[in-house]
């Protein structure tokens, strides 16, 4: 037998760059072309992929597939590992929130309960409480560390169990054989928000998660000039899920797609240089007199240090810092950062700062957000490319300002 990778075994620098489309006779391009059209004139291939169901991979009609947007979700499928494995595929759309909108609806309704970890990004609260509940699903948000909680919460029209693979913004790592187990063992699915770890540090499809959803406007896209979502799962969820996308419409646009292809060429590296970017910022700011805690999966006092290495390959470019000050404080000295951006979202080349209290979590009161370990003078950092050096002496003269 030979010792070469086969095509889904290649790492994922080469995925990233080859996958899921090859220039030859016919589209010499080496950059996926752009298909700027909303509508084709179908040929018999494309007429086949209709009669067989298969809308998506046809030039027919961009909000159900066009074909700049489908090599990009082959190159996705491949990278999550949701292929060679039978009906594995990647559906992109219009943001993270649709992606992950589109997959809870078609998991979860009619009538269904979703068990949420209680450590959630704010927004997919919002498609849970605002959308699902409103249209029929029911949740029950439970501390996915803890399994008498879960059994708790758990009901017998439980369908979906949620949870987040880094836990936004405090980083937890979430054991996923053993969340896919206690789903499966129920006959619920496991629905993973990978967003921190990107495909590049970890495939939940391959510890057993049934749908993995990105926000592609972070690590995938890269470069905070998009905005962009994708749900990968398998066989009849998979099914489902295009059909949500193509009846509600949150597809994403060819322009779009070409971006998120931009960004897999370089996520790889660029989730490699984030990590040591904030490995750096993390040690170093474990020494400041006004940091009381660091919490960064990387450092070895981090609580899920040991799962991380086991389930990630890599730590992340996220760090999370609990200050000595209160919120006006912290926002107060960052103004005095030169290099960090005080601004939403992450994963973006420049290093962008939030607190929790005044962003994702602002909706909660002080004690809800401190039960979730987030207290006053929290700041979540998404640690950008810049020289480690800079960034350690930004950070370091804005803090001394805290006095
Ligand atoms: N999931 C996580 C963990 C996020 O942080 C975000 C956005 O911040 C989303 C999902 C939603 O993504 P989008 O803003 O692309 O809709």
């Amino acid at each position: 037998m030979s010792d070469e990778p086969t095509r889904h075994e290649r790492g994922p620098s080469t995925r990233g760059i080859h996958a899921g489309r090859r220039p030859g006779a016919g589209d010499p391009a080496v950059v996926t072309p752009i298909h700027q059209s909303a509508t084709f004139v179908p040929d018999e291939r494309d007429l086949a992929l209709l009669e067989a169901g298969r809308i998506h991979e046809a030039h027919f009609y961009t909000r159900c597939g066009n074909p700049t947007v489908s090599a990009v979700e082959r190159k996705l499928a491949e990278l999550e590992g949701a292929v060679p494995a039978p009906e594995g595929g990647a559906r992109l759309f219009a943001s993270g929130n649709a992606a992950m909108h589109a997959t809870l609806m078609a998991c979860a309704l009619p009538a269904g309960h979703v068990v949420a970890a209680e450590k959630l990004y704010g927004g997919t609260r919002g498609v849970l409480d605002d959308c699902l509940v409103p249209a029929g699903g029911a949740v029950t948000y439970a501390d996915a560390e803890d399994e008498g909680a879960l059994d708790e919460a758990w009901r017998p029209e439980t369908r979906v169990l949620l949870c987040e693979s880094i836990a936004n913004p405090t980083l937890e790592v979430a054991d996923l054989p053993r969340l896919a187990r206690r789903a499966h063992e129920r006959g619920a699915l496991l629905v993973v928000d990978a967003t921190y770890a990107s495909p590049a540090l970890q495939r939940p499809l391959e510890l057993g998660a049934d749908v993995v959803v990105h926000s592609a406007t972070k690590y995938i896209g890269g470069h905070s000039d998009q905005v962009a979502g994708v749900a990968t799962a398998r066989g009849e969820v998979l099914e489902r899920l295009t059909a949500w996308r193509n009846n509600a419409g949150g597809c994403l646009d060819p322009h779009g797609a070409f971006l998120v292809d931009r960004g897999l060429k370089t996520l790889a590296l660029r989730m490699e240089a984030h990590g040591r970017g904030a490995l750096a910022l993390a040690s170093a700011l474990a020494e400041h007199p006004r940091v009381r805690r660091v919490r960064y999966p990387g450092l070895e006092d981090f609580e899920h240090h040991l799962r991380a290495r086991e389930l990630l390959a890599g730590f992340g470019g996220m760090v999370f810092l609990e200050l000595e000050a209160d919120d006006a404080a912290v926002t107060r000295c960052l103004a005095h950062l030169e290099l960090g951006l005080a601004a939403p979202s992450l994963g973006g080349v420049e290093t962008l700062v939030s607190q929790p209290a005044l962003s994702s979590h602002a909706a909660m009161s002080a004690d809800e957000r401190a039960a979730l370990g987030i207290p006053p003078g929290s700041l979540r950092i998404s640690v950008g490319l810049e020289d480690p050096a800079d960034l350690i002496a930004d950070f370091r003269r804005a803090l001394d300002q805290l006095g």
